[in-house]
């Protein structure tokens, strides 16, 4: 995915849920080759709009470890928890098109029917809806579609398939695809590398986007990592602690799994392999799976 014009921003999101994990280092690493290979930038920031699932400490240490595998993002880390007033702007947007409502229902309810929102709260009047309320977006008629660099062709149905979704949750927090595409478009991201599991996520983002003006960048969620014999890793394998391996070796390993082979003359060294993992990254020879290695593996399982 060779880009000229207009200049690639790419960025990496974690959540301070934790340390670093299998998973979400592969992501940093290959959004981190598709930004350099293309001669562009690469943000970070730290998606912590939500308290309770914050872990002591492991910004810093989030952090520490992209610093251990020489990546190095470009300008200073955003931290969503100071943006508020921001999403509060764009969150007004949405309200002033008429494009919202409150909603009060409780989650267990719309979980038990099946989990796609059915606009109850939609036909209420304002005195049914009771504070405290969250804040649900409209959802469009049309179907949403995208051409995703890894996954192909995506479509989806928001009403049939999710139903109007919270913007704004009841307990006062932004919703997570609120502030994402709000933080996207401040930070001029054109490009955007995460993991599978917000391909689902995206046509709703899609749908904000379209809604507040904002650009669509260009979508490449990664494959899902499994073993040579074709078995999704076990959670424990995915969640080991990256921080409690040899970084050269995780580093070895997440660029196997990415499909490049750096020589193993260069294996000792985390900056040689990864400047080489630049000058070799190809996202389009990405599959539908990426392969993890018998050998590499014994470390994580
Ligand atoms: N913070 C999200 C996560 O760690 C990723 C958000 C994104 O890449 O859009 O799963």
């Amino acid at each position: 995915m060779q880009t000229n014009s207009p200049r690639y921003v790419g960025r990496f999101a974690p959540s301070p849920s934790g340390p670093l994990h299998l998973g979400s280092m592969l992501t940093a690493v290959a959004s981190y080759l598709e930004a350099k290979s293309n001669r562009g930038l690469w943000h970070l920031r730290i998606d912590d709009l939500d308290p309770p699932r914050i872990v002591t400490g492991s910004c810093q240490q989030i952090l520490n470890t992209l610093e251990k595998f020489h990546l190095a993002w470009d300008g200073d880390v955003v931290y969503q928890s100071q943006r508020n007033s921001g999403y509060q702007d764009y969150l007004q947007h949405c309200i002033d098109q008429n494009l919202t409502y409150p909603c009060n229902c409780p989650r267990h309810k719309i979980m038990a029917a099946g989990g796609i929102y059915p606009g109850t709260c939609l036909t209420h009047s304002p005195s049914q809806n009771a504070p405290p309320c969250a804040i649900r977006i409209k959802s469009p008629d049309n179907a949403i579609k995208f051409e995703d660099e890894c996954q192909g062709m995506i479509e989806q149905h928001i009403p049939t398939e999710v139903g109007d979704f919270i913007i704004k949750r009841k307990d006062g927090l932004f919703a997570y695809h609120l502030a994402c595409v709000v933080d996207d478009h401040l930070q001029g991201i054109t490009h955007i590398v995460r993991g599978r599991d917000l391909l689902d996520s995206t046509p709703r983002q899609i749908y904000l986007q379209q809604i507040l003006n904002f650009s669509t960048p260009s979508y490449c969620h990664l494959p899902i990592v499994v073993n040579q014999e074709g078995f999704k890793l076990s959670k424990q394998a995915q969640a080991t602690n990256i921080d409690l391996l040899p970084t050269n070796e995780t580093l070895s390993f997440i660029l196997s799994a990415l499909g490049l082979a750096p020589p193993p003359s260069i294996q000792d060294s985390v900056p040689l392999m990864l400047q080489w993992g630049i000058d070799h990254w190809s996202s389009h020879e990405l599959t539908d799976k990426l392969t993890i290695t018998e050998s590499s593996l014994q470390h994580y399982v």
